[in-house]
């Protein structure tokens, strides 16, 4: 790719702006490491190529999870370190959430036990000021300021503690605790959403801490360079080797594992209601199968029919779609070892429950069904507010 002309330069990376592509910047990532706000300098051969690949398979991993990043393309394997993003206004904050008690949280906090899980999620703003070691600002301070918008800090909250919830679970698939993460924020300048806000910047192995099976002393990530007395060649190469595995480890995360949901329809009548199942899988990207085969008419090829999709599918749900109590259900779940559901219930719900249990071997799913979720919070929230506010305007007129 051509890069184009060079925008900006930061400690570890440079933006690029491409002739004619003002919507656009073209991101590679640098070789060098930091640490003390600069302080401590080195240079790992290799390293930004490493950083590059991590960003891209996490971004990568939020867009299809439905979170809004900067991230288009690029970065992962068969490119010069060149990730293509939406331009951004960045806002000059790092949001830090905290799953277990570590850093400058304990320092800050020495009541508080290092390594204890924190639940819910601590969510901390830190303004970004090298001078002053990027001092934490509270919410309060983002908004009179006029850096944010009440609406914005909510939504920055909101994402980076799902940002975190959906990097915990793939971590955790690989037996390793994520600990904390830093994001970063912007405003997409022009185009298509232009104002909106999208996590950008990078995330990559300086982002975190992660301690496979819990362990702080085996951990993998920028930290064991922050903590090293004095930095050796070989101190250098341990940190190199541990951001390649890391890289590699992060290469699984947005990667799906096939799952089918099988709709039996317990005859031609409840076809429309298969139909409907069909539908709210598709929102979570689930693939299905439809059949129609009747308990009390066709018993025998329920049976058949069992058998053959459980030899041909690994990850299979069934959904016996027929009336409340029917017989297709129970005749299901006797002969058939993967999970059965009853198809009378809402579409929503059965679509829910499928993707709730493949999303146990995969994060993209399990994103979609956190985003899902709290969507469907959010909306009997402003329900709600809605109404009041419309009951209050009534009584002021009253
Ligand atoms: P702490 O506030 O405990 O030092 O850091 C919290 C989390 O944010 C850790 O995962 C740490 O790696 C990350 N973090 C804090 N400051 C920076 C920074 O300046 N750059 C990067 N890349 N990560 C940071």
């Amino acid at each position: 790719m051509n890069k184009g002309i060079e925008i900006a330069r930061g400690k570890t990376k440079v933006l690029y702006e491409q002739a004619g592509q003002p919507d656009t910047l073209v991101v590679t990532q640098l070789d060098a490491i930091s640490a003390g706000d600069g302080a401590r300098q080195d240079i790992i051969a290799g390293k930004g190529r490493l950083a590059a690949k991590t960003t891209g398979r996490i971004f990568r991993l939020l867009n299809l999870c439905g979170l809004p990043t900067h991230y288009l393309s690029g970065g992962e394997d068969d490119d010069d370190n060149e990730m293509l993003v939406r331009r951004c206004n960045m806002l000059p904050l790092e949001v830090v959430v905290r799953g277990v008690a570590a850093g400058s949280l304990v320092k800050r906090k020495p009541g508080l036990q290092r390594g204890a899980l924190l639940v819910p999620r601590v969510i901390e703003f830190f303004y970004k000021d090298d001078a002053n070691h990027d001092p934490l600002i509270e919410a309060e301070q983002i908004i009179s300021s006029g850096m944010a918008a009440p609406l914005e800090v909510g939504a920055m909250s909101e994402i980076a503690r799902l940002t975190f919830d959906i990097l915990a679970h793939a971590w955790r698939r690989r037996d390793t605790l994520l600990v904390d993460l830093k994001l970063e924020f912007g405003r997409i300048t022009s185009g298509d959403g232009k104002g909106s806000l999208v996590i950008a910047d990078v995330v990559d192995n300086d982002s975190w801490r992660i301690w496979p099976q819990g362990r702080e002393d085996l951990m993998l990530d920028k930290q064991m360079y922050r903590n090293l007395p004095s930095v050796s060649p070989q101190d250098l190469e341990r940190v190199k080797s541990a951001y390649e595995n890391v890289a590699e480890m992060v290469g699984t995360f947005p990667v799906m594992r096939p799952g089918m949901v099988a709709i039996i329809c317990d005859g031609p009548d409840f076809m429309e209601q298969g139909a409907k199942i069909v539908n709210a899988l598709n929102a979570f990207g689930l693939p299905s199968v439809r059949h129609v085969a009747s308990a009390f008419k066709t018993p025998g090829f329920v049976l058949q029919l069992a058998q053959q999709l459980d030899a041909t599918f690994a990850r299979l749900i069934f959904v016996a779609s027929g009336a409340a109590g029917n017989a297709l259900l129970p005749m299901l779940e006797g002969v058939t070892t993967n999970p059965t559901l009853d198809g009378s219930d809402a579409p929503e719900i059965i679509a829910l429950r499928c993707a709730k249990a493949l999303a146990l071997e995969d994060t993209v799913l399990f994103g979609r069904t956190l985003l899902t979720q709290t969507n469907a919070r959010s909306a009997v929230l402003q329900a709600d507010a809605s109404l009041n506010a419309t009951m209050a305007q009534n009584t002021s007129l009253a």
